[in-house]
């Protein structure tokens, strides 16, 4: 009955790590996949989470049992706060709705499947995407039935943002249409809104009522700064949007295979006196009900381990002051080997303003190089990134950026 099924083509990112694990060479360059490593090129445990593990592991009453079907619920509620902060109007009107999810991925499917079953398009409003973005986003939302189309985000001439773009293909979108927004360190070209870009963004989709679909993978890794990595998502929910947010804590906790993260969805304001005195107001206890059936039918419940991590980290003060340290350690490495990289260009006098990586911000840079210089970098210099020329920023260290760099030096000038 199968016989016919065609053969998709393989991840590109996964291939390329294949491609580079196969490579022998001792000098090569990993600068693929979007995942901190060391000064020594190595993956990092973070301290604080072999702590809360060790906590884990003392404890003589862990079992194995389910977790409900919305998950940990001491870490879905600060999960929450973390996003939307403490003070957030949305939590204290308790119109927000989270939901433990297969780290962020899975966070982004959740809430596409809710959308499918629940959200009205009757023009058959589609799901605009940042061009470029994620790989991963486009078969998400189409796996799930929603159309899906570009919005223009990268302006390679500056390498910068295209706001101009960005803010007309707003104006003309169908009313209802979903914007999938990164909350910060866009992937992968790096380049983040600023704070006045991201108000007048706010704006217009407010007033096309365009619906924001907040994409966060890398809180407190873009500028070290759990609260400034926020600032995007608290401005929409204090302008009063409904709105929704996959949160993913591979990056920030370092826990890429323990599939931990969360999703989000945030009700309209209420009047005061609609404020519940129980748990969640009335539409978001019916919206709960919702995802719990999607949930249930999907995973059933989720995975207890990296969640009971978070819970600790999130919830204990000294745990909590512990990780921002850690994040700071990882975001500083990663914004210093901008600096130095951009350093050994301009030593090596390599052609082209270079200004921009260190402008870009979070794990990636989108070095403006070409699929040809990046082919002829992993063919002479065995160094891997993707082919639209984005590399990892944690793959550089304090030895291999030079070697980076006089390659690159190389290729631009041939
Ligand atoms: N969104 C973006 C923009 C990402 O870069 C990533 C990770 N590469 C994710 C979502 C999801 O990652 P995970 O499922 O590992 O949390």
């Amino acid at each position: 009955v199968f016989a016919n099924v065609p053969a998709a083509p393989a991840d590109p990112l996964f291939s390329l790590i294949a491609a580079y694990k196969a490579d022998t060479f001792d000098k090569k360059v990993d600068l693929g996949i979007g995942a901190y490593r060391t000064d020594e090129a190595k993956p990092w445990v973070l301290p604080v989470v072999k702590k809360a593990d060790a906590i884990i592991r003392d404890d003589p009453d862990l079992d194995h049992e389910y977790l409900p079907i919305a998950g940990l619920s001491s870490f879905t509620s600060a999960a929450a706060r973390l996003i939307f902060g403490d003070d957030s109007p949305a939590l204290a009107q308790k119109r927000v709705v989270s939901i433990q999810a297969i780290s962020g991925t899975g966070a982004l499917h959740t809430g596409a499947k809710f959308f499918s079953k629940f959200y009205p398009r009757p023009q058959n409003q589609k799901v605009y995407l940042s061009n470029p973005t994620w790989g991963n986003h486009v078969q998400i939302f189409e796996n799930v039935g929603l159309p899906t189309t570009y919005y223009p985000y990268y302006h390679p001439a500056t390498r910068g943002l295209d706001f101009e773009g960005l803010t007309n293909a707003l104006r003309n979108a169908d009313e209802g249409s979903i914007f999938v927004l990164h909350a910060c360190a866009h992937n992968p070209t790096g380049v983040d809104p600023t704070h006045e870009q991201w108000e007048k963004i706010a704006d217009i989709m407010a007033e096309k009522k365009l619906f924001p679909f907040f994409d966060c993978a890398y809180q407190g890794f873009a500028s070290g700064s759990l609260d400034e990595d926020a600032w995007a998502v608290r401005h929409f929910v204090k302008k009063g949007f409904e709105l929704c947010i996959a949160q993913s804590f591979s990056k920030n906790l370092g826990l890429y295979n323990e599939r931990v993260g969360c999703y989000h969805f945030v009700s309209p304001p209420l009047a005061d006196a609609d404020v519940p005195a129980g748990d969640l107001c009335d539409v978001s206890m019916r919206i709960k009900s919702q995802l719990a059936i999607i949930q249930r039918s999907e995973i059933s419940n989720p995975p207890a381990y990296g969640a009971r991590i978070g819970d600790i980290v999130l919830n204990d003060p000294a745990l909590f002051a512990e990780w921002k340290q850690n994040l700071e350690t990882m975001a500083g490495r990663i914004i210093l080997m901008r600096k130095l990289l951009v350093e050994k260009l301009k030593e090596l006098g390599t052609p082209g303003d270079w200004s921009h990586v260190t402008k870009q911000i979070g794990m990636f840079s989108f070095t403006g190089l070409t699929e040809k210089q990046v082919m002829r970098l992993r063919e002479e210099a065995h160094i891997y990134m993707t082919k639209n020329g984005r590399i990892s920023m944690a793959g550089l260290n304090s030895r291999n950026v030079e070697y980076f760099a006089r390659a690159v030096d190389k290729v631009v000038r041939e």
